[in-house]
């Protein structure tokens, strides 16, 4: 990447849930036109198959491969209950996949706070339907698209999950190759600890499985609440942050968390809402400048319309809250920020 390059993004959204926004298309355009750069982070990998199609073209536009941990559970129970959105209520009760207790059948999305970052706020539900897929339909092989050849149980349908293996089996096998990596993590706050060792299963497959792949500069966005210390012991462990850049999203640890996520080298990507607590604006005041990264973790609501006029005005009110924030001037904290992010995307 040269600086020139770089400098055709004016904004990159470290953070973003494009693919889950009815019209990510039209999105994904606009932004282009407005110099802004996305990281698309997925919630399962078969949305990061699709999102890979939809986004194929999209010179702005990177796809992270996720498996979020609200997600984690979702196959297995359907693969346990043995037929599609069929799950027995005993499967309901033993694994209580979203925070309702209610079976989510694969394509429908478990409730949704605001956005995935700390999730101590009260969730509202939100009805996920059926995911509209809006991009483009030209054969476009892709690293993800092609692997999904090659690994034989892996598909790029909307629907097809019970003749594949689990979700993790399928997260590693395409993170293997992908250099994106999101939104991927933990998540221990009372409406998902049920689902912890899985989430660990999940998240540790998926660390180890980068750490053993390196593949150049990666970059891996991660969800933790309440699990930070959990989530930086495995990353310590696979020694993860030596080959990649790892992109704590949304952090809400405690300062000791902090500490050690600095010493390891990490970065932080901040939103709106994350400036919003005392302890937030702390972080982000303190972190190195380097390591400093904006997202927006939109959209608020999975599968209804977004813009990108919202993205980059969100990204403006974040970037403005920083500068005062670290005494900084606004205009050379957007250009370096914008800079290190096209960097670490290849934009
Ligand atoms: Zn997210």
């Amino acid at each position: 990447m040269s600086t020139m390059d770089a400098r055709r993004f004016k904004l990159v959204d470290m953070h973003c849930h494009l693919d889950r926004m009815c019209n990510a298309a039209d999105v994904a355009r606009e932004a282009a036109a407005r110099g802004i750069g996305i990281f698309c982070a997925t919630v399962t990998p078969q949305d990061a198959i699709l999102a890979q199609k939809t986004f194929a073209n999209c010179e702005n536009v990177r796809v992270g491969v996720g498996l979020h941990p609200w997600w984690v559970a979702n196959d297995r129970v359907l693969a346990r209950a043995g037929t599609r959105g069929e799950a027995s209520a005993d499967n309901r009760i033993s694994t209580g996949v979203d925070s309702d207790g209610a079976l989510i059948a694969h394509g429908q999305t478990p409730a949704r706070p605001n956005a995935c970052g700390p999730a101590d706020a009260p969730a509202h539900s939100v009805d996920a339907g059926t995911r509209i897929f809006t991009g483009t339909e030209g054969e476009r092989p892709t690293n993800i698209a092609s692997q999904s050849s090659t690994a034989g149980n892996l598909c790029s349908c909307t629907e097809c999950t019970l003749d594949s293996v689990d979700a993790i089996c399928r997260v590693a096998n395409l993170a293997a190759a992908s250099p994106y990596i999101g939104e991927v993590g933990l998540d221990f706050s009372p409406a998902h600890v049920q689902t912890r060792s899985m989430q660990l299963e999940a998240f540790e497959r998926i660390v180890r499985t980068c750490a053993e792949n390196p593949c150049g500069a990666r970059v891996v966005s991660i969800h933790a609440v309440r699990a930070a210390r959990e989530a930086l012991d495995i990353l310590e462990r696979h020694a993860l942050t030596r080959s990649a850049t790892c992109v704590f999203h949304w952090f809400s640890g405690t300062s000791d968390d902090f500490l050690r996520l600095r010493r390891l080298g990490c970065c932080v990507s901040v939103n709106n809402r994350m400036l919003a607590t005392r302890r937030g604006r702390e972080y982000a005041r303190q972190m190195p400048a380097d390591r400093l990264l904006l997202e927006t973790d939109a959209p608020g609501q999975f599968d209804a319309p977004y813009s990108a006029s919202e993205l980059e005005a969100s990204l403006m009110r974040t970037l403005c809250a920083l500068a005062r924030l670290r005494g900084a001037d606004e205009h050379e904290l957007a250009s370096r920020i914008a800079q290190a992010s096209a960097g670490l995307l290849r934009l």
